[in-house]
């Protein structure tokens, strides 16, 4: 396989490559991930069984869209394909450094900034993708609520009610929500997706990146909500954010519903607690 892989990197470098040390790197959630080097160069690549190359393509377009807005940086994809026993997506390699106030406000600045940037008129994106390894529908439509009820939080109370979940039938889920959010009107933003403070991180040279999107155009508002849901990122961030694109009034009532879909997702990946967690947000929406 990694001979492959090494052939695979020659030819779209343009560059002879030949491996000479692979280190795992931990941290990740769904894939294995090694640091490879050779000839010179640094490699990040990313691992999983070979029916996972789609979502590898997927990742590439996302980080490939984010990079074109040139608000923020995120890894630049350099390859991605399949061998019988892998699939794989080979990034550019980043040093990770500790963030202070200036560097974290930059994050938030860039941030508000990629939101902003436009690129598309509804709601979705080209292709469906994930959300940890759940699936994630994508398909356009012009209404922020209805794709919120149906894609978002429908999809996932759909999944958690065969998994043992208990909530609501998701025809009243998702009435729930398209009445919670009617007076929403939203431009759609170009969302990382999946904003936790694992996939946000600040190199050594002191710049912001984002990593391992689960991308759609949406509420900028459901990216915000995500970074608040286990534990925050610095309050620099919010300040720089706020700099570029000041929130709405009532994102503090939206934000526990835009977070219920990411509580869902945990159960139906994780089960445990998750479920309590999701009954209660469940039970104050539909209340
Ligand atoms: P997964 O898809 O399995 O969740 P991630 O994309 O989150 O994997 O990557 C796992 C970890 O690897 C991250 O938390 C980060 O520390 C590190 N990492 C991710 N991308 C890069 C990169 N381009 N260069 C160096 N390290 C990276």
């Amino acid at each position: 396989m990694w001979p492959d892989i090494a052939k695979h990197i020659a030819q779209v470098t343009g560059e002879a490559f030949e491996i000479s040390d692979r280190t795992s790197v931990g941290g990740g959630c769904i894939n294995a991930a090694y640091c490879l080097k050779g000839s010179g160069q640094t490699f990040f690549i990313k691992l999983n069984a070979p029916t996972q190359l789609e979502n590898f393509a997927a990742e590439a377009q996302a980080l490939k869209a984010i990079i074109s807005t040139q608000a923020i940086k995120a890894p630049r994809p350099i390859c991605w394909g399949a061998t019988d026993q892998q699939s794989y997506l080979l990034l550019e390699w980043l040093e990770f450094g500790s963030g202070n106030r200036q560097t974290w406000a930059q994050m938030g600045r860039d941030l508000a900034t990629m939101h902003r940037a436009g690129g598309a008129e509804r709601f979705g994106w080209d292709r469906p993708n994930t959300i940890g390894a759940t699936p994630q529908i994508n398909t356009w439509g012009d209404n922020w609520a209805d794709f919120f009820a149906e894609q978002r939080l429908g999809f996932q109370v759909r999944l958690g009610n065969r998994r043992g979940g208990g909530f609501p039938p998701v025809d009243q889920v998702i009435a729930a929500t398209q009445n919670f959010l009617r007076d929403r009107r939203p431009q759609p933003s170009l969302l990382h997706g999946d904003l936790w403070s694992g996939n946000a991180a600040i190199t050594t040279a002191g710049e912001p990146v984002i990593l391992d999107p689960a991308l759609y155009f949406g509420d900028r508002e459901a990216d915000l909500a995500m970074t608040e849901l286990f534990g925050g990122f610095p309050a620099a961030f919010y300040q720089g954010y706020e700099e570029v694109w000041p929130l709405d009034s009532g994102y503090p009532q939206r934000k526990s519903i835009y977070n219920l879909y990411h509580v869902l997702n945990h159960f139906n990946l994780f089960g445990g607690g998750y479920r309590n967690q999701a009954q209660h947000l469940l039970r104050s929406l539909m209340s």
